[in-house]
This record gives C-alpha cells, sequence and structure tokens, in this order.
C-alpha cells in the first residue's frame, strides 16, 4: 500500500499519516520525490483499511501496490536515487558513474597501498577489497579481517578514495560498518534475509550484489529486505548469473541494468571481473556496461596478479584499469554520463565534480 500526498501537502500532514500508519501496526516510510512526497507502508498483518487514510487532510490517493517489492519501486519514487558523499564527487546514481576498483582481497598493508596509489591515480572514488572471503573451499585465503579494515581505512586517509568492502555475516558486519562507506552483500548472500535485514538497520550505504540464480524479482526483493529496515540507500549490482556456458566464469547479464531501471529507482552498477573471470574480457564487458547505462563499475585490480591470494585470473594490471578508465572515459559522454576527472574524488568541499550530464530516464 502506497499513500500518494498532495503536492502542497505540509510536513506536518506527512508526519500525522505516518503516526496514523504506525498506530495501525504497521511500518511508514516517508519518501520525498521531487513532485510529492510518498509514504510506503509494510508490515506483515496483511492489508491495510485504505478508507481511513484517504480521509485525512494533504493525501491525495492511497494505492495498492501489486508488485512484491514496493520500496524499491519507481511506484514510490519515479526519480533516481542519488547517493552521494559529503566532500567529494563520488555518487551513485547521479550524472558521474561511481568507478570502484581494487584487489579481490586485502592480503598485506604493502599490496593494497600499492594497487590503491595506482586505481586512485586513474581516476578511481571508490577502493574496494575484501577484509572476509566468502570462499568456495575453507582451506582458500579467508581475509584479514578487522587488519584489512584498518588497512583500508589508511587508504581512505591517505587517498581520499571511499571504501567498500563486504560484510559475510551479522559479526563482521559490526565492524565493517565501523570502517566502511559502502558494505557490500555478496551474491552468495543475496537471499541472506537475516544479515539483509541487519544492513538494513545500518546507516552505511549497501551494495546488493545479484545471487548466482537471482531472477530479477529475488534480486529486487533482496534490496527491499534492506530498505524495509529503514535504509534506503541501496546500490544494486550484477556479478553475472551461473549458465552453461563455459567461456567465462559467469554470463554477465547486461540486459538487468535497463530492465532494473525501468522498475527501480535504485542504481545499478556492474561488476565485469566476477562477470567474466577473464581479465582480457573485464575492459570490453565494461565499456558494453556503460554504453547500456550502469550508474557505475566495479572491478578488481591487483599490482601483482600472477601472487594474488584471490581471483588474480580476473585481475586487472594497474596499467590496464588505466586503458579502460581511458575507453570509459570516452563512452560515458554518448549517453549522457560522465567520469568524475582524475584526482578530484578528494578534492574536499571543492565543487569541480559536478559536470554536465544527465542520467538518462528510465525507458
Ligand atoms: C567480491 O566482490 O569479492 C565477491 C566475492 O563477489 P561476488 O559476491 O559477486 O562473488
Ligand atoms: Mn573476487
Amino acid at each position: 500500500m502506497l499513500v500518494v500526498m498532495q503536492a502542497h501537502a505540509t510536513e506536518e500532514q506527512v508526519r500525522a499519516v505516518c503516526q496514523k500508519i504506525e498506530s495501525l501496526g504497521y511500518r511508514a516510510h516517508p519518501i520525498p520525490g521531487a513532485q510529492r512526497t510518498a509514504i510506503g507502508i509494510t508490515g506483515n498483518r496483511g492489508e491495510v483499511e485504505a478508507g481511513t487514510l484517504e480521509e485525512m487532510t494533504g493525501v491525495q490517493e492511497v494505492i495498492r501496490v501489486s508488485k512484491p517489492y514496493k520500496l524499491v519501486s519507481r511506484d514510490v519514487k519515479e526519480e533516481n536515487t542519488l547517493i552521494s558523499f559529503p566532500g567529494t564527487n563520488a555518487t551513485f546514481g547521479g550524472p558521474g558513474l561511481a568507478i570502484i576498483a581494487g584487489p579481490c582481497a586485502i592480503e598485506s598493508r604493502e599490496q593494497a597501498f600499492a594497487v590503491a596509489e595506482r586505481v586512485s591515480r586513474a581516476g578511481a572514488q571508490f577502493f574496494r577489497g575484501g577484509a572476509y572471503k566468502p570462499r568456495t573451499s575453507p582451506y582458500s585465503f579467508q581475509g584479514l579481517g578487522e587488519e584489512a579494515l584498518r588497512v583500508m581505512a589508511d587508504i581512505r586517509e591517505k587517498h581520499g578514495m571511499k571504501i567498500v568492502t563486504e560484510a559475510i555475516d551479522n559479526e563482521s558486519l559490526e565492524l565493517v560498518e565501523e570502517y566502511a562507506d559502502v558494505i557490500q552483500i555478496g551474491a552468495r548472500n543475496m537471499q541472506n534475509f537475516s544479515l539483509l535485514k541487519r544492513a538494513g538497520r545500518s546507516k552505511k550505504p549497501v551494495m546488493v550484489k545479484r545471487g548466482m540464480s537471482a531472477t530479477l524479482e529475488e534480486f529486487l526483493m533482496a534490496a527491499e529486505y534492506v530498505m524495509s529496515e529503514g535504509n534506503y540507500n541501496v546500490i544494486l549490482c550484477e556479478r553475472g548469473v551461473r549458465t552453461f556456458a563455459d567461456h567465462t566464469r559467469n554470463t554477465l547479464d547486461l540486459s538487468i541494468v535497463p530492465a532494473v531501471q525501468r522498475l527501480s529507482h535504485l542504481p545499478i552498477i556492474v561488476d565485469p571481473s566476477h562477470g567474466t573471470g577473464k581479465r582480457n574480457k573485464v575492459t570490453p564487458l565494461s565499456r558494453a556496461a556503460v554504453a547500456v547505462g550502469a550508474d557505475g563499475l566495479i572491478v578488481e585490480v591487483h599490482h601483482d596478479p600472477d601472487k594474488a591470494l584471490s581471483d588474480g585470473i580476473q585481475s586487472l594490471y594497474p596499467e590496464q584499469f588505466e586503458e579502460l578508465m581511458a575507453q570509459v572515459r570516452q563512452i560515458a559522454p554518448v549517453v549522457g554520463r560522465t567520469v568524475p576527472a582524475i584526482g578530484t574524488h578528494a578534492a574536499v568541499g571543492k565543487t569541480i565534480g559536478v559536470q554536465a550530464g544527465v542520467r538518462p530516464a528510465a525507458s
């Protein structure tokens, strides 16, 4: 159920409707839009009686939302969600693309800083690196845990890049939310509903990666879980799904980008590293992802991939990442996007990050 307020409805009227909803035992999610505020109603007590709400002042209409996802839907919010980081030009869902780069895992302080130096110089506004690794084998490298989080916090301090890293369970999420700027929920956890709910109670933006066999609806429902707990800063990430094709590690499903954008206001980025599993395919698929309208990229880069403890085969050499950025810079303007200029992401307080370009509307 969705309460659409009149364009001129006052804050008190919105508050009164929210209080009414809560008094009926539901949760109210006021989502301000450019034209008007919509209030999503969630709760597991069944349908709300629309009549009482319809009669309240400032209410335009009460709509039944037939789709299973509500808060992620464009029915609730027509315009794109913009997630920004004060003091930087790093955004998700704005005209500027979000570029996340770094190693699969933090292996040592030296390794992390060597990669950070290069990706920062090439223009990445976000640094990635696993501290907790969900590995297929329990005998594979599992990550350095909090030590890795501390290293990444120092990288943010030095290079101004924002930190994106994965939480694999409620315990690691406690620490990840303390150190990171964006909490990553990995493909294997896309339907770990208690973890999604816990992330929904965090104040930090959450990036949900698509599960290996998740449908579009399941993917959106994972984001709905996070939002239902009150965290509306959710980023979706397409990272490939498992198919019969064996020329790549996964099949990168770029068609999900416009499909998501049609249904949801949330930003969606693409991971061509896990999506292909092959270094030589990462740059071509990055170009394609930008061309299809993705809001950003997450790319694995290692200064010495042959010695990487995880995912070396799909990790770019730093010079390959520089070339990827050069190519993406050429594609972006064709689709009305920009790539923030090199070295500007840490420009605290300056406005040089704001560049022309409009994210294309959903079609
Ligand atoms: C990762 O980004 O390091 C990762 C493990 O990704 P995914 O969850 O998509 O496999
Ligand atoms: Mn990886």
